[in-house]
């Protein structure tokens, strides 16, 4: 699965990157400069130097990106009139440029994220690429229904491409979910205009490079790295976007909902954060709890939509799943990411940073008891030391706000239906996980957890093949699957009158 470890050695290595060769606006396979003439910096947050300058779309760039794509969407456009299993084909091509150039994508996604190599090599890209071939796969399998209509008629069901679909992407897993998005969105005919996040814009360049290469038609994919007021906004009510599919925070969420509602009501999907709870049970294998549940607090340095920050234990094991956790996360080993020993990097950038630092504070006030780390790591950088808490309550701010920061919050319980409730009694609804042995258990409570994903004995599982996404305020729709499909596509019903009863 994408979340799979790390295979033994030997290691790939990072490439030296002599120059970045794509930083510009990707529109009709061509490269742009800024329409206004802006750019923004990106910058390694491993070190704080800035890595190279990219041209900064803004709403006129979003403009022609989205006239291109609309072009490229045409009735009997080279895109429209291409077999659905030459769209598989391309999407396989895409795929494979990404296996031939996986140590630059790994290294790039790196230096612009600061999450460790290894795991941008074996987790990113491997999902990523995963991810192209899946929707690869499905694009000539993408077919309608034939219907028993009532009375003398035949209807049928097409599945047609939506149009033009806008991204919108964060900056925890940049290529993951730039993938997440273009690889169904493609495999169901549509076009794409992409914003990347302005603090990772790297690698999404490079996909725009690997695009003209495999030659899509110019148009299929646009590519407009720029900021979230400017141009994220401009594709939220841009009148001639048909969909718009989002990664990120719940209040831009919000924004992105209100401003497709305001425009020209295109369909939306939303993929937002989440309090994700893990529920212990005393049956439960107890050290692979602690490994599982740690993995998903820290993972990605904390920045993980899914993190699992809120783990409830049950009372009679509390004390010895609080000193196991303890003792695992002295395994962690913070530093450089580009050195394969390295399993913790940096968070993203100074806003976080502080952000983060926040919220441990506010924990040690509340009154939780703080088990390990707790404190930036040196000066005048972005490290933060591994951190739990434990006697956290619901009430405490680290119990009830999204932290995207590397920190354990561990609560107490003592009855099934307690923890189900308090499991609940959240605005969001991502994901869960149930830690026991008895499958019955797993399965009845499983039943009772209110979110889009319920992970038992395993964290992180996330895999193609399986639907992702949120109950209440973590989200609307689901990316991967089969399910992904529904979200790019529009239903036509023919209905045909017969001349002849049936
Ligand atoms: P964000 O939601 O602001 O950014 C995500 C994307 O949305 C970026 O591409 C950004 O440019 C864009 N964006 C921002 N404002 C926009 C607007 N008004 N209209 C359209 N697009 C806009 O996230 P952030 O500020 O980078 O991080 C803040 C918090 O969001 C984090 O602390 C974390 O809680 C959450 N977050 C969640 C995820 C996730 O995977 N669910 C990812 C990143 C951040």
């Amino acid at each position: 699965g994408m979340a799979e470890g790390i295979p033994a050695l030997p290691f790939p290595q990072p490439i030296k990157i002599q120059e970045i060769r794509c930083t510009k606006i990707f529109i009709n396979n061509e490269w742009h400069t800024s329409s206004r003439g802006g750019t923004f910096p990106t910058f390694n947050p491993a070190t704080g130097v800035k890595i190279c300058d990219v041209e900064e779309a803004d709403k006129e760039d979003v403009d022609k990106a989205v006239e291109a794509a609309r072009a490229a969407a045409q009735r009997g456009s080279p895109w429209r009139r291409m077999d659905a299993s030459s769209r598989g084909r391309m999407l396989h091509q895409l795929a494979d440029l990404m296996e031939r150039d996986r140590l630059l994508l790994a290294t790039l996604e790196t230096l612009d994220t600061g999450k460790p190599f290894l795991q941008s090599f074996f987790i990113d890209l491997d999902g990523s690429i995963k991810t192209l071939r899946y929707y690869a796969g499905w694009a000539d399998k993408i077919q309608g229904k034939s219907l028993p209509v009532d009375e003398s008629f035949v209807c049928l069901t097409k599945h047609e491409p939506v149009g033009v679909c806008g991204a919108i992407i964060p900056w925890n897993f940049p290529l993951l979910m730039l993938t997440w998005k273009l690889a169904p969105a493609l495999s169901c005919g549509n076009t794409v205009v992409i914003k990347p996040a302005e603090q990772t814009p790297l690698t999404a360049l490079h996909i725009g490079s690997l695009i003209k290469e495999v030659g899509f038609p110019p148009g299929v994919v646009n590519i407009v790295p720029g900021f979230g007021p400017t141009a994220g906004a401009a594709i939220a009510s841009h009148m001639d976007i048909d969909k718009v599919a989002f990664t990120g925070s719940t209040e831009v969420g919000q924004l992105i909902k209100e401003a497709a509602a305001k425009s020209n009501l295109k369909r939306v999907t939303l993929e937002l954060g989440g309090k994700n709870p893990c529920i212990v049970f005393a049956d439960c294998d107890l050290q692979m709890a602690v490994k599982e549940t740690q993995k998903g607090a820290f993972y990605n340095q904390g920045q993980c939509c899914t993190a699992a920050s809120r783990v409830f234990v049950e009372e009679s094991i509390y004390e010895e799943f609080v000193r196991c956790s303890v003792e695992n996360a002295k395994k962690i080993v913070i530093g450089d990411p580009l050195d394969p020993q390295t399993s913790q990097g940096p968070q993203i950038d100074h806003q976080q940073f502080v952000k983060i630092m926040d919220l441990i504070e506010s924990g040690k006030k509340e009154g939780a008891r703080l088990e390990y780390g707790g404190t930036a790591v040196g000066e005048k950088n972005l490290f933060i030391q591994p951190t739990i808490f434990s006697g956290v309550k619901d009430h405490m701010r680290i119990a009830k706000e999204e932290v995207f920061g590397p920190v354990q919050c561990i609560l107490s319980f003592k009855s099934q239906q307690e923890v189900i409730e308090r499991a609940n009694s959240s605005q969001y609804g991502l994901v869960s996980a149930i830690f026991t042995t008895s499958m019955d258990r797993a399965l009845s409570v499983s039943a009772s957890l209110e979110t889009g994903t319920v992970w038992i004995n395993c964290y992180n599982a996330l895999h193609t093949q399986a639907p992702f996404g949120g109950y209440k305020m973590s989200g609307n729709g689901r990316e991967l699957g089969e399910y992904a499909l529904a979200e790019y596509t529009e239903v036509k019903a023919v209905t045909i009158k017969l001349s002849e009863t049936l």
